[in-house]
């Protein structure tokens, strides 16, 4: 591992507060950043070939070029920090405790953008987070790095924290932008995409929390550096939340190059499975992405370490492969329950299904039904095709995402242990069910 990039100055006391960041080099790459031409700041953000760190991994260079520029129209950055992805805590972290990394990268990348007034969309449960973050505005204000003419340059720059009425659709771009506008979350058609016509139908760019922090450590390195830390198109460095079975939860700042298995065993990291147990399979990259069983999980294919990259953790496709997400690493022992699971994320997204589209309001509602009387007992075994077939007609099939996130879990599911699916039916006295494991969901 490398110098950190975003959790360099993490554990420095007070580094939450603006006047230890800024004695620690804090606003330094802002005042350099103020200094270069916007082409120069877009060129070298292009150059590092940051991607999107909300979970689809789009260039974040190219999703700025794209941003539209009529005369006369406001341009805005908005910020997701509606992080409701389960398994992912990672912006809550860094909004947490160095919320000025966020501000500054907001700065940076506000001017870059030309917006005058940029926002944090934050999800509603983060209440504590918000006042952290507006805390933090003012203090940065109050030191003339955010507000009107800002050091001089002539540059002027508001941010607004706006809080979310706890949602999980609403971290989805368009529904999050329709939110901000004061109306029900519901996902818009793209195209348009934001960055066309995004808030009040103005040229807006939606990015991460993580995505907008990482701006800072490519001012301070430059893009070409960035670029070159890292594996292929997996560039710079990651922050991974990791939970579940194992003995060191929490959020790691990892390199691209480092293997799943040494992420899991080693004490650096996660420090191995809790309480000696083994590994039965893993999600990692929130609950919207595939779950892959231990035997695909460490090696690729071809039989090489499977490293923590958006390449090598796709690679072979659903079949053998996952997605990196957002990196929300869920770990499971040997112990879970795989049909238990996989029921309590089908009620998770049939509760958050906004139901607009009759595959998802109608499919996530039967996905549940389903695994609900499997889990129950009362399952038979045509009802493992039969949720095979409505996971199929839901992906692709939707507006946004969501659809997918729902059905990628069950796919998943019955593709890596349909044995367990077939157990279940034919021993309706599971054990989780029998110790009242079910009300934990
Ligand atoms: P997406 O692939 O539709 O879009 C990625 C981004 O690129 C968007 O901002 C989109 O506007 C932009 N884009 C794509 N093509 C464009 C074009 N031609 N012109 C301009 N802009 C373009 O994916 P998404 O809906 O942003 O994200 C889906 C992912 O979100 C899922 O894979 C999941 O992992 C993740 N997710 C994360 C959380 C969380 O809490 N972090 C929650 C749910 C889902
Ligand atoms: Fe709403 Fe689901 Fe359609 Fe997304 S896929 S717009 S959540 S109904």
């Amino acid at each position: 591992m490398g110098q950190k990039l975003l959790l360099k100055n993490i554990d420095v006391p007070g580094i939450r507060y603006f006047k230890t960041y800024f004695e620690n080099g804090g606003y330094a790459n802002a005042a350099k950043a103020l200094k270069m031409t916007t082409d120069e700041i877009l060129e070298e953000v292009k150059t590092s070939g940051l991607r999107g760190r909300g979970g689809a991994g789009f260039p974040t260079g190219m999703k700025w070029s794209f941003l539209a520029k009529p005369e006369g129209v406001p341009r805005h950055l908005v910020v997701n920090a509606d992080e409701s992805e389960p398994g992912t805590f990672k912006d809550r972290f860094l909004m947490e405790y160095i919320p000025h990394l966020l501000l500054e990268g907001i700065l940076i990348s506000s001017y870059c953008l030309g917006s005058n007034t940029s926002f944090i969309y934050i999800r509603g449960e983060y209440a504590w987070v918000a006042e952290i973050l507006e805390e933090a505005i003012a203090e940065a204000k109050e030191a003339g790095w955010l507000g009107q003419n800002i050091q001089g340059s002539g540059y002027d720059l508001e941010i607004v924290v706006q809080r979310g009425g706890g949602a999980y659709i609403c971290g989805e771009e368009t529904a999050l932008l329709e939110s901000l506008e004061g109306k029900r979350g519901n996902p818009r058609l793209k195209p348009p995409f934001p960055a066309v016509k995004g808030l009040w139908g103005r040229p807006t760019v939606v990015n991460n929390v993580e995505t907008i922090s990482a701006v800072v450590p490519i001012i301070e390195i430059g893009g070409q550096a960035y670029s070159e830390r890292g594996v292929g198109r997996s560039t710079g460095t990651k922050l991974i939340s990791a939970c579940g079975n194992i003995n060191k939860p929490g959020v790691y700042e990892i390199d691209f190059d480092l293997s799943v298995e040494e992420f899991i065993f080693s004490e650096e990291y996660c420090g191995g499975i809790a309480n000696g147990k083994r590994l039965k399979a893993c999600i990692p990259g929130g609950s919207s992405v595939p779950i892959v069983p231990a035997t695909l999980l460490l090696t690729t294919s071809d039989g090489s370490p499977r490293l923590m990259n958006y390449e090598s953790l796709s690679e072979g496709g659903f079949q053998t492969g996952t997605m990196l997400g957002s990196g929300g690493f869920i770990v499971l022992d040997e112990d879970q329950d795989i049909v238990y699971h996989t029921y309590t994320l089908a009620r998770f997204y049939r509760h958050e299904s906004c139901g607009q589209c009759s595959p998802c309001r109608e499919g996530t509602g039967w996905m549940e039904k389903i695994l609900k009387r499997i889990h129950e007992g009362q399952g038979k075994m045509s009802d493992i095709d039969l949720l095979w077939d409505v996971q199929r007609k839901i992906e692709g099939n939707t507006i946004c995402p969501l659809g997918d996130a729902a059905a990628w879990p069950v796919a998943a599911a019955i593709r890596h242990f349909r044995d367990e699916f077939e157990w279940h039916i034919d021993n309706p006295e599971c054990l989780v069910r029998n110790y009242g494991l079910a009300n934990y969901g």
